[in-house]
């Protein structure tokens, strides 16, 4: 006798509430597991952070993040849905990576290979080659024997402590440091303080203070050093760009101009989202929005996990787009002006909540890479300055007090003055970033990393309170950055039922 067909049952629907790059990457996996998935977008576009803009004159500029690294968490998204990434999205290693310029004028170029950077290290700082090179192994072997642990999973399971990977974990945590900052630890491996102010410089990359934050954070340089920093090709957002079109083949619908208002629940489970235009059933909801306002907008009924919620911030930053009439050979794709006093700089960061009068200031210039992002003989600057989040301070004065600080460093370095140069400008600020993104404050990353027990504060990948409620993007676990975004969209994947 034929056996009767039972159909399979159905995967939930599910809401995607913001295109940044992690709902975007939660919207492909979920998609490509075969969930009907729909993204709410509050703005007319997706990318959120990462977006781009123009200005008059012929600049196209990335808007928010530049610097692009682990660029294999993209192509896993176009392999896993079948795709050969090549035909969607192309890059190149960069070399060399940053061109720094020092307070005391001294120049060096990291280049991508290990050996040339520390060669170079010893030609214009003196500190020993081997020295730097030993630096960078034991970084290696700290990331390797930590990173599936502490950035693949959720830290909020009880299986993520039971895995094989923890004993590997945990074997190699002592050689971090664990007691002390990331500033201690560079300032106790180099005798030259230039190298440890180029050291420090990577705890900016999740927005932190090395001052503070954990030893453990000075793995970060493995990523660029050891594994290579990445230029994609047409600039960062293409990076957004790609995977909206891989999610739109999987038919993902994009819901742009269409902000969420109120995540609706019954009996502890989420059964779907209003927004002005409508109401809608889901039985699963992943917010990329930032956790602060999710709980605070769209969850005002339910009691909002307080202790999590009041985690530091970690810094915003000043964003100067500027066209400028002229070509810089010197510089490159990325530039960093240090500052003379990088301690006092954080402390006006961290501590006083304001920016203080020399300033380390970081330029990208795409057109080095893409010459049609300005016009030729002009270079598209984005010049970026680290400033606390937005707490109510007067940002008009900031903006003033910082463009004259940013200018002074730039002549000191360059030997020119750039403000004649500037052709087009457009500024984004704290409060524009909030305005813009919903990040609380404004902040880059969400919660600072600024001590010990931070990455165990961010809020989960998922609700301990309402079944079907997840969480993705840079104010929750692992934490912010293109790369921890997209692992924070493969935690939440792996967490929604099958
Ligand atoms: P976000 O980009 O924060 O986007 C959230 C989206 O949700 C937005 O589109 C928003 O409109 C939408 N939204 C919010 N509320 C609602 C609602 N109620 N309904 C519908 N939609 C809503 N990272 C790097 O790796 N390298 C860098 O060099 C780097 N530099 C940076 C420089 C700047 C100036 C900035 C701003 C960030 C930088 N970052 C960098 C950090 C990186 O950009 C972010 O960590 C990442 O892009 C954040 O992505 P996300 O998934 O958290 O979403």
């Amino acid at each position: 006798m034929p056996r009767k067909k039972t159909a399979a049952p159905r995967k939930p629907a599910v809401a995607v509430i913001g295109a940044g790059i992690g709902g975007i990457a939660a919207a492909v996996r979920l998609a490509a597991r075969g969930h009907k998935v729909t993204v709410f977008e509050a703005q007319s576009t997706f990318g959120g952070k990462m977006h781009q803009l123009e200005l008059p004159g012929g600049y196209r500029f990335d808007g928010g993040p530049s610097l692009f690294t682990l660029p294999q968490l993209v192509d896993e998204l176009f392999q896993l849905a079948g795709r050969d990434p090549k035909d969607y999205f192309r890059y190149e290693r960069l070399d060399p990576i940053t061109q720094y310029f020092f307070a005391d004028n001294t120049r060096l170029t990291a280049w991508a290979d290990e050996a040339e950077f520390a060669a170079e290290v010893e030609e214009k700082l003196g500190v020993p080659a081997a020295g730097v090179l030993e630096f960078l192994r034991r970084n290696a072997r700290a990331y390797e024997g930590t990173a599936d642990t502490f950035l693949r999973k959720s830290l909020h399971k009880l299986s993520t402590y039971t895995s094989p990977e923890v004993v590997k974990a945990l074997a190699v945590l002592p050689t971090l440091g664990l007691a002390s900052t990331m500033h201690q630890r560079h300032a106790a491996s180099f005798p030259d303080a230039r190298l440890v102010q180029l050291f420090d410089r990577f705890a900016t990359y999740n927005g932190s203070d090395p001052y503070q934050a954990p030893a453990t954070l000075s793995l970060i340089p493995h990523l660029e050093h050891g594994i290579g920093a990445f230029y994609p090709e047409g600039g960062i957002y293409s990076i957004a760009e790609s995977l909206v079109k891989l999610a739109q083949e999987l038919g993902v619908e994009f819901r742009y101009n269409e902000p969420v208002e109120e995540i609706l629940t019954a009996g502890g489970h989420v059964t779907g989202l209003r927004t002005a235009q409508d109401v809608y059933d889901f039985g699963v909801v992943v917010s990329n929005m930032d956790v602060v306002p999710t709980y605070r907008h769209l969850l005002p009924k339910l009691p909002a996990p307080e202790r999590t919620l009041a985690q530091p911030r970690s810094s915003s930053a000043l964003i100067f787009y500027w066209g400028i009439g002229a070509e810089f050979p010197e510089m490159g794709v990325h530039n960093i002006f240090f500052s003379g006093d990088y301690r006092r700089e954080f402390e006006a960061i961290f501590q006083g909540q304001t920016v203080a009068d020399d300033v380390t200031v970081y330029v990208n210039i795409t057109s080095k890479k893409t010459p049609t992002d300005a016009p030729a003989g002009h270079e598209n600057w984005f010049v970026m300055v680290n400033v606390p989040h937005d707490q109510g301070q007067d940002w008009p004065a900031l903006i003033t007090h910082t463009r004259a600080a940013v200018l002074r460093r730039l002549q000191q370095a360059l030997g020119q003055d750039v403000a004649p140069l500037i052709r087009a400008e457009q500024v984004w600020d704290p409060p524009g970033i909030a305005r813009q993104t919903s990040s609380f404050g404004g902040a880059l990353y969400g919660s600072s990393s600024n001590n010990m027990l931070a990455a165990f504060l961010r809020h989960p990948n998922f609700s301990r309170k309402l079944d079907g409620l997840y969480f993705c993007g840079g104010s929750v676990h692992p934490g912010g950055g293109i790369p921890l975004c997209l692992l924070s969209a493969a935690i939440v994947a792996d967490l929604v039922p099958a």
